[in-house]
């Protein structure tokens, strides 16, 4: 029984997820240009209205064979791989903070929706980096005091599991990570001469700050961020022996996707940061 009731909550979780992601596909399509999230979705291609049948996240794009209904134009497998990962990270989450029956309660589904928020945040703004090499500033700095509000709201609630911090902790990473990213960004610009970081790079880790906290959120994510984007670019410049921009917004993304997600096993395993963690209070 108790299994019956796990499990519908998790298919809960997972749909929700592919809905949100199916949302999250309209964000990536209009934030860049400032457009409003308020008409229909329409065809890139012919601009006809998409069917309200036409709109369920995953299995739409199955059905219609990835062409648009009414030209045949290829519908872009990006939408259905948003809609994928967001269900994926949407169940993964549920698995993280629901581990038995006795563990559903308010206060781990309000976890769950501030991760899951959190990674929410983190597929928009890889998309639109990785395309348009901008960070908006809603999934960056006026995301910040969802972050710091949503500990305020997981420390009133009682919730005291991985990932959470403390309020001060929240804080202390937004104004430490953005900082830490500025000074970069500027002493990058005076030692180069070209812009290397943007500001959109230090927005975001002050957002990245606000819900992972300053240690060991800030500093796991721009040491294994900044390790993981250096070998990335090395491996790009080896490839196409072309000098290249390094995409370290998408980079941190990822990386705090997967410390939200299994930063509590992967950090022992890898980085001697525990014995920093247990050093501070
Ligand atoms: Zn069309």
């Amino acid at each position: 029984m108790e299994a019956i009731f796990l499990s519908t909550y998790a298919g809960f979780a997972v749909v929700t997820g592919a809905c949100i992601g199916s949302f999250l596909n309209v964000l990536i399509a209009r934030w860049p240009y400032d457009a409003s999230l308020l008409p229909r979705s329409h065809c890139p291609s012919c601009g006809s209205g998409i069917r309200p049948y036409d709109l369920v996240p995953i299995l739409s794009y199955l059905w219609l064979r990835g062409k648009c209904r009414d030209c045949g134009a290829s519908i872009a497998p990006t939408y259905p791989l948003v809609e994928l990962l967001t269900a994926l990270i949407g169940w993964l989450l549920f698995q993280r903070f629901v581990d038995g029956f006795e563990d559903l309660s308010l206060t781990t589904l309000l976890a769950w929706l501030v991760y899951f928020t959190f990674c929410c945040a983190m597929i928009v703004m890889s998309y639109v980096d990785l395309r348009h090499s901008i960070i908006p500033d809603q999934t960056s700095s006026w995301a910040v005091p969802i972050g710091v509000l949503g500990m305020v709201g997981l420390h009133y609630a009682g919730f005291e599991g991985w990932p959470a911090v403390s309020i001060q902790q929240s804080i202390l990473g937004a104004a430490g990570g953005g900082l830490i990213m500025a000074l970069f960004a500027i002493l990058g610009r005076v030692l180069t001469g070209r812009e290397a970081l943007g500001w959109g790079d230090a927005k975001l880790m002050a957002m990245i700050g606000a819900f992972l906290g300053a240690i060991p959120g800030v500093w796991v994510v721009l040491l294994a961020g900044s390790l993981l984007a250096s070998g990335i670019g090395l491996l790009h410049l080896i490839w196409t022996r072309r000098r290249s921009y390094l995409p370290l917004g998408p980079v941190l993304g990822l990386v705090s996707v997967i410390y939200v997600l299994f930063g509590d096993v992967l950090i022992p395993l890898f980085l001697p940061v525990s014995l920093l963690v247990e050093a501070i209070p």
